[in-house]
Order: structure tokens, then C-alpha cells, then sequence
């Protein structure tokens, strides 16, 4: 499978560096506030290549930071009177709270930044040791980047031209104006750790660097992040990498593209942003994720939220579409005889997998991905229509079993959302007992009942009683939807 990889602007054929193994590292978020949906583009990307090379077998080893320690977070803090490692606590919870919400994986390794001063001072060690970083009289340590001929390799950028084209943080103690902190001297009230340089905190550059090297063993397969880290974090990262253990931190660098409004970078300094977790509070996480998976990964993704209603939509007719096919394989009788519509679909089946691989495994093209299933969702609805009093039972439930499968490798969790349809009103049990005989306690079979029952009495002209049960399922905020494979109860949307 063909990977793009940033460092050379190339697709490359992924080769693990152990066969069957994928070692993995998305740096993770600055925790001092809630994230927004452009840092939650981000880490969906990197779910949805960690599930799809799940998928494809290889045995994923997955990273990822918390960044506990921060200026932003020492900034916070005092606004609030608090503790930095309060703040970074409330939001590394909720960080996590809202990535279960939107169905991403949890890393196998979560590291965070303060407890990890250990590794990081012996990397800064090794690298002034190496002649690769130098410590100044206020107790500040800087890498130094005329130390390391490979800087810029990655970024594509050289030091001349960036000195030329860039303005950057005037330090009288700096060699360098590019040179970087990897240890901060402490400033009064900050949160700070012995080192053999002083009182200080570690530079944001040199976490992931240390517990890459400490959790997975350098280089990796994949090392990911947002657009925005290629210079100068992941540049930064890399030369110390190279400095400190004299090989590249990563074999393929990934970044994903950034989500925008009105295409603007969305960003928190610019205050163009809406939190993950104000969306999913008004959105399902899955018509989310296929919003940001219509867009490959590495495009500029545009944020609105009518394109938004459009994949409420979109997942909808998904959703409808294996319901119907679940509902008509029930209803269909088992003969085994297979027609030409029945042979035709289970072509169409095997066709959609292939389609689907043949999308992801080119650099993870979701689109693609997402249209070879929408490709089934028309094929079954046809099959359905065309095909209803001869449906195959098999044929029928592994086409449903296939949209459920496929979208489940892109983290679209159709059973969940289908659970959410299912949530009817246990009220229906007593009125299906009163006008259908009903003796169960299911919900959903009562109102299977109660439309059977409210078929016959119209059948028999029996207005009352079918009145009775359409006021009935109405007064409950339900409507009756009429399907190709029948009517159904469904809770009415507002
Ligand atoms: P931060 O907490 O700022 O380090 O951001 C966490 C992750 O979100 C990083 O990988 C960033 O590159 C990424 N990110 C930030 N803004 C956006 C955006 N507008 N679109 C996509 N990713 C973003
Ligand atoms: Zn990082």
C-alpha cells in the first residue's frame, strides 16, 4: 500500500521496519482548554489510518502525548488562580472524554509530558554532550542548529533562507535565532523540576521526541500531526533524534491538512473555532467523521455546518439502507434458490471490498473509501425495490453485514446509530397489549404488533381501532415510516 510521505512529497510503498508491525506516534494536544473540531480533524485522520492498518492486518503499536506542561497552560492557570497542573488535569479529562465521544481509540500509550522529565533530561544530556546543545548562564539549554547539517531536511527549508524569510524570538543568549529551548530556566510560580541546569521545565519540542525513543524505540514506522507542525516541531524533533541517537526520528512523516471556515486556518488565536465537543453535542460523532472523511486526509477540509446537515443525510440513507436489508432478510423466506438479482448483488458485494482497499490503500483516500460503500448503499436499495417477493436471505444480511463492516473501518459506528432508533418508547408495550394481544416486553416488537394490528383493522374496516392505534403511536412522537420492506415505527425528528 502507497503512503505519502511528507518528508519527500512522495507516495512511497509502506515497508515496516518489522514485518507485520506498525509503530505509530501522532503528537497529541497542549491540554489547557477544550479542543477544537480543526485539532479533532487531526486526530480522526490518524484513527482512521491506525483502523484501516488494523484492517489490513499489521499489528499497530500507537502513541500519544498529553503536552501537560505549557505556556498556555501556565497562563490559564493564573487567569483562574489555579494550579498549571490543575488546569492540565481538568483538560487532559476532558480531552479524553471527548475523543471516546468521537469514537477514537485510545492510544496504547498515552505519555504525558510531566512525567516524563526523566527520559527528557537524558536526551538533553546526550545532546550536550554531542556538542548539539548548550546551556546559558539563566539556566535555559538551546539545541543548536548549525550543529546538525541535516536541519531543514524535513521542512524542505534551509537555515539562510529562514533567516532571511522569517522573524523569530530575539534571545542575546541564543547562537542561533533558530536554536531552540529544550530546557526552560523557571520563571517565579511556574511549575519547575531539578536538572543539572537548574530549576526549569522541559521545551514542548523535546517531549515527543524522548518518549518516542522510550516507548517505541527510534526510527518508527509513522510519526503524524497536523500541517502545522511540519516546521518548526516535527523539524525540531527530528534533529534531535538525529543528533542525540545519529538516526531519523521517523521513516514516514504524515501530516493532515487543516480544517478552515470561510478558508481561514480554524485556530483558536484567530477565535474562528467551535469545540469538538460543542459539535457533538448537537451532531452524532458519526455524521462527523463522514464529513471530515469525504475530504481526504491531507486536503484542506472546509468546515460549515449546512455541509454538515448534508452528512446527517448522508448517514442516514446508510443507516435506512442496512435496516431495510436486515428487515427484509427477516421477512424473506429461506429457500436457498438464488435468481439473477440475488448473484447480481453479491457481485456487487465483492466488488465494494475491493473498491474500498483499492481507495485506502492509496494513501488512505476515505473518499474513495466512502464511495465504493455508497456504491452498495444504491446497489441494495435496488435490489430491494426491484427484487421485493423474491429477497435471498444470505445475499441480503452479508450486503448489510458489508456497509456495517466497512464503515466500522472508518470508525462509523452504523450498529450504534441503528441503537439509537431503537430507543422506543416503552409505553408501546401496554398499548399493543390493549389493542394487539401483545404479551411481550419488548419495545420494538409491540411496535411490530401494533402495526400488524392497525393493518388488519383497516383491512376488516375497523376505523376505530385503527384510528385508535394512529393517535395512539402519534401521542408517543412516533411516525410510521413505510419502507420497501414494510412499515416501521420510528421516533419523529424535530
Ligand atoms: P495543538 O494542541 O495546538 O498542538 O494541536 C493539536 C493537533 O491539532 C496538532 O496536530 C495540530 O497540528 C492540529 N491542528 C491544529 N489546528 C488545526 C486545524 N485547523 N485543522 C487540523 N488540524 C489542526
Ligand atoms: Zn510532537
Amino acid at each position: 500500500m502507497l503512503v505519502y510521505n511528507s518528508q519527500n512529497h512522495r507516495k512511497q510503498e509502506l515497508e515496516p521496519i518489522e514485518p507485520g508491525k506498525i509503530r505509530m506516534y501522532v503528537c497529541g494536544p497542549t491540554v489547557y482548554d477544550q479542543i477544537h473540531i480543526g485539532n479533532g480533524r487531526t486526530f480522526l485522520s490518524f484513527d482512521v489510518i491506525r483502523r484501516y492498518l488494523m484492517y489490513k492486518g499489521y499489528e499497530v503499536t500507537f502513541a500519544q502525548n498529553l503536552t501537560d506542561v505549557d505556556d498556555k497552560i501556565i497562563n490559564r492557570a493564573n487567569e483562574q488562580g489555579r494550579t498549571a497542573a490543575e488546569v492540565a488535569e481538568e483538560f487532559s479529562d476532558k480531552f479524553i472524554e471527548q475523543m471516546h465521544r468521537f469514537g477514537i481509540l485510545d492510544p496504547d500509550i498515552r505519555p504525558r509530558a510531566t512525567r516524563e522529565i526523566e527520559a527528557m533530561q537524558g536526551m538533553i544530556a546526550s545532546l550536550i554532550e554531542q556538542g548539539h546543545a548548550y546551556a546559558v548562564p539563566s539556566g535555559d539549554v538551546y539545541f543548536s542548529v548549525r550543529s546538525d547539517h541535516s536541519y531543514g531536511v524535513l521542512s524542505g527549508r534551509n537555515l539562510d533562507q529562514l533567516r532571511a524569510g522569517e522573524r523569530v524570538e530575539v534571545n542575546d543568549e541564543k547562537r542561533d535565532p533558530f536554536d531552540f529551548a529544550l530546557w526552560k530556566a523557571a520563571k517565579p510560580g511556574e511549575p519547575s523540576w531539578p536538572s543539572p541546569w537548574g530549576e526549569g521545565r522541559p521545551g514542548w519540542h523535546t517531549e515527543c521526541c524522548a518518549m518516542i525513543h522510550r516507548y517505541l524505540g527510534t526510527p518508527i514506522d509513522i510519526h503524524g500531526g497536523g500541517a502545522d507542525l511540519i516546521f518548526p516541531h516535527h523539524e525540531n524533533e527530528t534533529a534531535q533524534a538525529m543528533c542525540a541517537w545519529h538516526a531519523p526520528l521517523a521513516n514516514v512523516w504524515m501530516h493532515a491538512g487543516m480544517l478552515q471556515i470561510n478558508e481561514e486556518k480554524m485556530s483558536k488565536s484567530l477565535g474562528n473555532f467551535y469545540t469538538l465537543k460543542e459539535v457533538l453535542d448537537r451532531y452524532s460523532a458519526n455524521a462527523v467523521r463522514i464529513l471530515m472523511l469525504q475530504t481526504h486526509y491531507r486536503a484542506p477540509l472546509d468546515f460549515s455546518f449546512d455541509r454538515l446537515d448534508g452528512a446527517v443525510s448522508t448517514l442516514e440513507r446508510l443507516v435506512s439502507c442496512v435496516k431495510n436489508l436486515r428487515w427484509a432478510a427477516e421477512a424473506a423466506p429461506q429457500d436457498g434458490h438464488l435468481t439473477e438479482a440475488d448473484r447480481a448483488l453479491g457481485t456487487e458485494i465483492d466488488e465494494t471490498y475491493a473498491e474500498f482497499t483499492a481507495s485506502m490503500d492509496d494513501d488512505f483516500n476515505t473518499a474513495g473509501g466512502l464511495a465504493a460503500i455508497f456504491g452498495l448503499v444504491t446497489s441494495s436499495n435496488k435490489y430491494l425495490s426491484e427484487a421485493a417477493g423474491t429477497i435471498e436471505t444470505a445475499v441480503t444480511l452479508r450486503a448489510a453485514d458489508a456497509l456495517v463492516e466497512l464503515c466500522g473501518v472508518l470508525g462509523i459506528d452504523l450498529q450504534q446509530e441503528m441503537g439509537k432508533d431503537e430507543e422506543l418508547p416503552s409505553e408501546l408495550v401496554s398499548m399493543a397489549a390493549e389493542h394487539a394481544g401483545y404479551a411481550g416486553t419488548s419495545p420494538s416488537e409491540a411496535a411490530d404488533a401494533l402495526l400488524d394490528a392497525r393493518q388488519e383493522a383497516r383491512a376488516a374496516k375497523n376505523w376505530g381501532l385503527a384510528d385508535a392505534i394512529r393517535d395512539g403511536i402519534a401521542a408517543l412522537g412516533l411516525v410510521v415510516e413505510d419502507t420497501a420492506a414494510g412499515a416501521r415505527l420510528r421516533m419523529k425528528k424535530d
